[in-house]
């Protein structure tokens, strides 16, 4: 048996308008030195555009293409490791 499991995880994809991230005003921008890779920024975005376990040194990364700048993960990151930043 396979170790490698596969999580039933949804992803964004492209609608019918696009990618969805150009509607953003604010980017969300990580402070790799004081991220702790608590991963709860993953959790809490309502856009599943942050991805996890990608490169080790990162962690975390912002999907561009469709996040929309709200901020969530700013809000609940508990060591203030993402700050947003105006487009
Ligand atoms: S700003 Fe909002 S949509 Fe973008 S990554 Fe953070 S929680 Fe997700
Ligand atoms: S919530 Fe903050 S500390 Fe936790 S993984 Fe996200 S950026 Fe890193």
């Amino acid at each position: 048996m396979s170790s490698t499991h596969k999580l039933p995880i949804s992803r964004p994809a492209i609608g019918v308008v696009g990618k969805t991230g150009y509607w953003r005003l604010k980017r969300p921008e990580v402070n790799y030195v004081k991220c702790i890779k608590c991963g709860i920024c993953w959790l809490y975005c309502p856009d599943s555009s942050i991805n996890i376990l990608g490169d080790p040194s990162k962690y975390v990364e912002v999907d561009y293409n469709y996040c929309k700048g709200c901020g969530i993960c700013s809000n609940v990151c508990p060591v203030k490791a993402i700050t947003m930043t105006e487009e």
